[in-house]
Formats: structure tokens, C-alpha cells, sequence
């Protein structure tokens, strides 16, 4: 490489401040000291903010036979990598959303028409992330505490409340998700479609169940209630919902 084109140490840090990435400073500054200045000068022009792919909070193959490592490896590996990718490759033409966090931009873009498509892969990388950690390997069984609690007053007792989230996840017509929200002091269980999210209806929400098909069909092709069922009585994460709840 001609030494010519390689940038300085200065350079990489004076183009970090002008495009405000001041995370990528020190990460830039640092490979200065290796011997790979391609990397170097491309590192300096990843968005301030891009956004990232969450880790997994548990093993690909922490949740079979439920939900086998196989349909992991499409539905996280694939599916939720491909909202992040798409989303930061909006967000390129996007300044003034690009520096915004996650929860900010769904909120911002929501209901507006001519940011559909910054809308529906950031509600996805979010719904994902939440639908992740709404499982567990040693999930399901019934709440406890002051989350019992609030489930007795507002559906009745866990049965009715068992009864109203299977349905609502059975019956959401076509893709979408099923969700346990806190709405004021009461629980409720609502359904929404493609990427909508209840974060933008000002309720708080515990749970979620993804009922796109290719959240089960590796597994379970059409038997969707079967999905349903099972990670309701399996899976379900009241540990990750109480602390949702606070
Ligand atoms: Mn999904």
C-alpha cells in the first residue's frame, strides 16, 4: 500500500470528531497501533449509532424441542440479524434518526407513512430482542408475587389469563405478536400485526409471543396452537416479566 493514502493517527481521530462518532475514537485510535490501516479507515465510517444485533441470552439449543436450535439459527440468525442490517442501512440516508436510541426512533416514526420501512425493522429488531428474553429454558409455570397478584385482579386467576394469551396468540390473523402489557395498574393481553409493538401505545409490556410463521413452522409447520401452548406452559420468562413490571 502506498504509505501516501494511509491515515495518521490525527486524521483518523480529527474524521471520528467530524462525524461525531466519538465511540469510534478510541476503537480507531487503537487499531493504529496494528498493521491493517484498511480496517482502520473503514472502522471510522460505521454510523455513530449503527445498531447492533443483541446476543442471544441463552444457547441455540437452550430451548429445544420447543423451539429447536434449527429454527434459532434461521429466525435469530437470520431474521432478526436482517432487521439490524436493514435498519443501519436506512438510517445511512437518515442524519436525523441515526442518532437516535432504538426505543426513541420507533417512537418517532411510528404512524408515519414515509418511514414504514425505518419503522417496521426497528419495531422488529425491538420486538425480537424482547421476545428473546421473554423465554427461558426453565420458563413457563405460574407467576408468582405481586405479579400473581395483578394477574388474579385482572384476568380472573392464571387460567383465565393462560385461556386469553393462547387466543390472543392463535387467532392474530396472519404474522404478528402476542403480548402480556401493563396498561395503568391493569394487565392486559393484546394482539398486534407485522411489526407493531405496544410500545408506541404507552403501555408497558411484560411478555410477547411471536406468532409469525417463522417464529414455529420449522417445528411445528401449521400447528400453530401447538407453538402457542407450549411455550406458554414451558417457556414463558415471569422473572423477565416481573422486572418488566418493576
Ligand atoms: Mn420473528
Amino acid at each position: 500500500m502506498n504509505p501516501v493514502h494511509e491515515p495518521s493517527r490525527r486524521q483518523i481521530v480529527q474524521a471520528a470528531l467530524a462525524t461525531g462518532a466519538l465511540a469510534a475514537v478510541s476503537h480507531a485510535a487503537s487499531r493504529t497501533a496494528g498493521n491493517s490501516t484498511v480496517t482502520e479507515s473503514t472502522a471510522i465510517l460505521r454510523p455513530p449509532m449503527a445498531h447492533e444485533l443483541p446476543p442471544l441470552p441463552y444457547a441455540d439449543t437452550a430451548l429445544d424441542p420447543i423451539i429447536s436450535a434449527k429454527t434459532i439459527s434461521f429466525h435469530y440468525g437470520k431474521h432478526h440479524k436482517a432487521y439490524v442490517d436493514n435498519l443501519n442501512g436506512l438510517l445511512k440516508d437518515l442524519p436525523d434518526l441515526a442518532g437516535l436510541s432504538l426505543e426513541d426512533l420507533i417512537k418517532k416514526v411510528a404512524g408515519d407513512s414515509s418511514k414504514a420501512g425505518v419503522f417496521n425493522n426497528a419495531a422488529q429488531i425491538w420486538n425480537h430482542t424482547f421476545y428473546w428474553k421473554s423465554l427461558h429454558p426453565k420458563g413457563g409455570g405460574k407467576p408468582t408475587g405481586k405479579l400473581a397478584d395483578k394477574i388474579n385482579a385482572s384476568f380472573g386467576d392464571y387460567d383465565k389469563f393462560k385461556e386469553a394469551f393462547a387466543n390472543a396468540a392463535k387467532t392474530q390473523f396472519g404474522s404478528g405478536w402476542a403480548w402480556l402489557v401493563a396498561n395503568g395498574d391493569k394487565l392486559e393481553v393484546v394482539k398486534t400485526p407485522n411489526a407493531e409493538t405496544p410500545l408506541t401505545q404507552g403501555k408497558k409490556c411484560l411478555l410477547t409471543i411471536d406468532v409469525w410463521e417463522h417464529a414455529y413452522y420449522l417445528d411445528f409447520q401449521n400447528k400453530r396452537p401447538d407453538y402457542v401452548t407450549a411455550v406458554i406452559e414451558k417457556l414463558l420468562n415471569w422473572e423477565f416479566a416481573a422486572a418488566n413490571l418493576g
